[in-house]
Protein backbone atom coordinates (compact mmCIF):
# COMPACT_ATOMS: atom_id res chain seq x y z
CA UNK A 1 0.00 0.00 0.00
CA UNK A 2 1.63 3.47 -1.00
CA UNK A 3 -0.40 7.11 -0.99
CA UNK A 4 -2.44 7.01 -4.35
CA UNK A 5 -0.66 9.62 -5.98
CA UNK A 6 2.91 7.83 -6.41
CA UNK A 7 3.14 5.33 -9.07
CA UNK A 8 4.92 2.24 -9.24
CA UNK A 9 6.76 -0.13 -11.55
CA UNK A 10 8.86 1.79 -13.94
CA UNK A 11 7.22 5.18 -13.49
CA UNK A 12 8.50 4.64 -9.96
CA UNK A 13 12.25 6.08 -11.02
CA UNK A 14 11.04 9.29 -12.90
CA UNK A 15 9.07 10.12 -9.50
CA UNK A 16 11.90 9.97 -7.94
CA UNK A 17 13.69 12.08 -10.68
CA UNK A 18 10.65 14.53 -10.73
CA UNK A 19 11.17 14.71 -6.52
CA UNK A 20 14.98 15.42 -7.31
CA UNK A 21 14.36 18.11 -9.91
CA UNK A 22 12.01 20.14 -6.95
CA UNK A 23 13.87 19.71 -4.22
CA UNK A 24 14.52 22.74 -2.15
CA UNK A 25 18.43 22.65 -0.98
CA UNK A 26 19.36 23.04 2.60
CA UNK A 27 20.01 26.87 3.18
CA UNK A 28 21.90 25.86 5.93
CA UNK A 29 23.48 22.42 6.73
CA UNK A 30 23.27 21.45 10.34
CA UNK A 31 25.48 19.02 12.37
CA UNK A 32 23.59 16.06 13.87
CA UNK A 33 25.22 13.92 16.70
CA UNK A 34 23.59 10.48 18.00
CA UNK A 35 25.03 8.87 20.73
CA UNK A 36 24.94 6.64 23.99
CA UNK A 37 24.44 3.90 25.30
CA UNK A 38 20.95 2.86 24.03
CA UNK A 39 19.65 1.09 20.96
CA UNK A 40 19.19 3.56 18.41
CA UNK A 41 21.62 5.30 16.83
CA UNK A 42 22.34 4.41 13.53
CA UNK A 43 18.35 3.36 13.14
CA UNK A 44 17.66 7.02 13.69
CA UNK A 45 19.93 8.27 10.91
CA UNK A 46 18.06 5.56 8.73
CA UNK A 47 15.24 7.45 9.90
CA UNK A 48 16.71 10.73 8.56
CA UNK A 49 18.13 9.09 5.40
CA UNK A 50 14.25 8.32 4.51
CA UNK A 51 13.14 11.39 5.03
CA UNK A 52 16.33 13.09 2.70
CA UNK A 53 15.50 10.88 -0.73
CA UNK A 54 11.79 11.88 -0.07
CA UNK A 55 13.04 15.63 0.01
CA UNK A 56 14.81 14.22 -3.35
CA UNK A 57 18.13 15.45 -1.80
CA UNK A 58 21.06 12.85 -2.66
CA UNK A 59 22.54 10.97 0.79
CA UNK A 60 25.90 9.56 1.31
CA UNK A 61 26.09 6.80 4.05
CA UNK A 62 29.45 6.14 5.05
CA UNK A 63 30.33 3.40 7.32
CA UNK A 64 33.73 3.97 9.71
CA UNK A 65 32.83 0.37 10.92
CA UNK A 66 31.51 -3.16 9.08
CA UNK A 67 29.51 -5.00 11.16
CA UNK A 68 29.63 -8.71 10.90
CA UNK A 69 26.30 -8.55 8.89
CA UNK A 70 25.16 -7.02 5.84
CA UNK A 71 22.30 -4.65 6.93
CA UNK A 72 19.11 -4.86 5.59
CA UNK A 73 18.91 -1.46 4.29
CA UNK A 74 21.74 -2.34 1.75
CA UNK A 75 18.87 -4.09 -0.27
CA UNK A 76 17.08 -0.73 -0.86
CA UNK A 77 20.27 0.66 -2.25
CA UNK A 78 19.85 0.03 -5.44
CA UNK A 79 16.29 0.99 -5.91
CA UNK A 80 17.38 4.95 -5.64
CA UNK A 81 20.86 4.75 -8.32
CA UNK A 82 22.74 7.66 -7.93
CA UNK A 83 20.70 9.51 -5.31
CA UNK A 84 22.11 7.19 -2.06
CA UNK A 85 25.73 6.58 -2.21
CA UNK A 86 26.53 3.74 0.47
CA UNK A 87 29.86 3.11 1.45
CA UNK A 88 31.88 1.40 3.31
CA UNK A 89 34.95 3.18 4.04
CA UNK A 90 38.65 2.81 3.99
CA UNK A 91 39.49 -0.94 4.40
CA UNK A 92 36.37 -1.18 6.29
CA UNK A 93 37.89 -2.34 9.36
CA UNK A 94 35.66 -4.36 11.63
CA UNK A 95 35.21 -4.34 15.75
CA UNK A 96 37.68 -6.53 15.94
CA UNK A 97 41.02 -4.55 16.32
CA UNK A 98 44.30 -5.33 14.73
CA UNK A 99 47.27 -3.26 15.65
CA UNK A 100 46.84 0.40 16.49
CA UNK A 101 48.98 1.61 13.61
CA UNK A 102 46.48 -0.22 11.26
CA UNK A 103 43.30 0.92 12.94
CA UNK A 104 44.54 4.37 13.12
CA UNK A 105 46.08 4.51 9.28
CA UNK A 106 42.44 2.80 8.28
CA UNK A 107 40.93 5.51 9.82
CA UNK A 108 42.75 8.12 8.16
CA UNK A 109 41.87 6.84 4.88
CA UNK A 110 38.61 6.26 5.67
CA UNK A 111 38.29 10.11 6.69
CA UNK A 112 40.40 11.36 3.96
CA UNK A 113 37.30 9.74 1.63
CA UNK A 114 34.52 10.94 3.51
CA UNK A 115 36.25 14.00 3.20
CA UNK A 116 36.14 14.48 -0.21
CA UNK A 117 32.58 13.43 -0.20
CA UNK A 118 32.19 16.04 2.31
CA UNK A 119 33.96 18.52 0.38
CA UNK A 120 32.16 18.41 -3.22
CA UNK A 121 28.74 19.19 -2.15
CA UNK A 122 27.54 16.42 -4.23
CA UNK A 123 25.35 15.06 -0.91
CA UNK A 124 22.93 17.36 0.57
CA UNK A 125 22.90 14.67 3.63
CA UNK A 126 26.08 12.63 4.69
CA UNK A 127 26.20 10.37 7.57
CA UNK A 128 29.40 9.42 9.21
CA UNK A 129 27.83 5.95 10.79
CA UNK A 130 30.43 4.85 13.97
CA UNK A 131 32.68 7.71 13.69
CA UNK A 132 32.07 9.10 17.15
CA UNK A 133 33.53 5.68 18.26
CA UNK A 134 36.73 6.01 16.23
CA UNK A 135 37.13 9.53 17.26
CA UNK A 136 36.80 7.95 21.29
CA UNK A 137 39.38 5.32 20.21
CA UNK A 138 41.95 7.71 19.52
CA UNK A 139 42.33 6.65 15.90
CA UNK A 140 41.45 10.14 14.52
CA UNK A 141 41.97 13.46 15.62
CA UNK A 142 39.17 15.23 16.34
CA UNK A 143 40.57 18.78 15.01
CA UNK A 144 41.02 17.11 11.93
CA UNK A 145 37.29 16.18 11.71
CA UNK A 146 35.84 19.45 12.98
CA UNK A 147 38.38 20.84 10.75
CA UNK A 148 36.90 19.13 7.67
CA UNK A 149 32.96 19.57 9.20
CA UNK A 150 33.97 23.18 8.96
CA UNK A 151 35.11 23.32 5.82
CA UNK A 152 32.34 21.68 4.22
CA UNK A 153 29.71 23.52 1.66
CA UNK A 154 26.89 25.39 3.57
CA UNK A 155 24.29 23.45 2.13
CA UNK A 156 25.28 20.33 3.84
CA UNK A 157 23.63 17.98 6.18
CA UNK A 158 26.20 15.97 8.37
CA UNK A 159 24.80 13.05 11.04
CA UNK A 160 27.48 11.70 13.26
CA UNK A 161 26.72 8.22 14.96
CA UNK A 162 27.91 5.95 18.12
CA UNK A 163 29.24 5.92 21.11
CA UNK A 164 31.17 8.52 23.06
CA UNK A 165 30.68 11.60 21.17
CA UNK A 166 33.94 13.30 21.75
CA UNK A 167 32.88 16.68 23.86
CA UNK A 168 34.48 19.01 21.09
CA UNK A 169 32.04 17.53 18.62
CA UNK A 170 29.30 17.74 21.09
CA UNK A 171 30.17 21.40 21.37
CA UNK A 172 30.23 22.07 17.55
CA UNK A 173 27.54 19.87 17.13
CA UNK A 174 23.53 21.90 16.00
CA UNK A 175 21.61 19.14 17.74
CA UNK A 176 22.76 16.19 20.23
CA UNK A 177 20.53 13.44 21.05
CA UNK A 178 21.73 10.74 23.39
CA UNK A 179 19.88 7.28 23.40
CA UNK A 180 20.16 6.07 26.69
CA UNK A 181 19.72 2.07 27.56
CA UNK A 182 16.62 1.44 29.61
CA UNK A 183 16.70 -2.14 28.43
CA UNK A 184 17.75 -4.39 25.94
CA UNK A 185 17.27 -7.99 24.69
CA UNK A 186 20.83 -8.43 24.70
CA UNK A 187 20.97 -8.25 28.57
CA UNK A 188 18.62 -11.28 28.47
CA UNK A 189 20.73 -13.32 25.71
CA UNK A 190 18.78 -12.11 23.21
CA UNK A 191 21.00 -11.80 20.04
CA UNK A 192 20.92 -9.45 17.28
CA UNK A 193 17.39 -9.69 15.39
CA UNK A 194 17.45 -9.88 11.60
CA UNK A 195 14.98 -6.64 10.35
CA UNK A 196 15.39 -4.71 13.66
CA UNK A 197 19.12 -4.65 14.80
CA UNK A 198 20.79 -5.29 10.59
P1 LIG B 1 21.12 0.46 15.72
O1 LIG B 1 21.97 0.25 14.49
O2 LIG B 1 20.30 -0.75 16.00
O3 LIG B 1 20.36 1.73 15.74
P2 LIG B 1 23.11 1.65 17.41
O4 LIG B 1 23.65 2.31 16.19
O5 LIG B 1 22.48 2.54 18.44
O6 LIG B 1 22.12 0.50 16.99
P3 LIG B 1 25.71 0.38 17.80
O7 LIG B 1 26.62 0.80 18.91
O8 LIG B 1 26.04 0.79 16.41
O9 LIG B 1 24.22 0.86 18.21
O10 LIG B 1 25.53 -1.17 17.87
C1 LIG B 1 24.86 -1.88 16.87
C2 LIG B 1 24.31 -3.17 17.40
O11 LIG B 1 24.44 -3.31 18.80
C3 LIG B 1 22.81 -3.34 17.13
O12 LIG B 1 22.58 -4.68 16.87
C4 LIG B 1 22.17 -2.94 18.43
O13 LIG B 1 20.91 -3.54 18.71
C5 LIG B 1 23.18 -3.41 19.43
N1 LIG B 1 23.12 -2.57 20.62
C6 LIG B 1 22.96 -1.25 20.67
N2 LIG B 1 22.92 -0.81 21.94
C7 LIG B 1 23.06 -1.92 22.71
C8 LIG B 1 23.11 -2.16 24.13
N3 LIG B 1 22.99 -1.16 25.01
N4 LIG B 1 23.26 -3.44 24.56
C9 LIG B 1 23.38 -4.44 23.69
N5 LIG B 1 23.36 -4.30 22.36
C10 LIG B 1 23.20 -3.05 21.86
MG1 LIG C 1 25.35 2.13 15.07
Amino acid sequence: MTSSNIPAGKEYREYLQELRRKRARPEQGLVLVFTGDGKGKTSAALGVVTRALGTGWKVAFLQFIKGNWKSAEENLVPLFGDQWLYLKLGRGFTWEHESLEEDKAAAREAWAEARRILASGEYELVVLDEINYVLSYGFLDVEDVLAGLKARPQGVHVICTGRDAPPELIAYADLVTEMRKVKHPFDRGILAQQGIDF
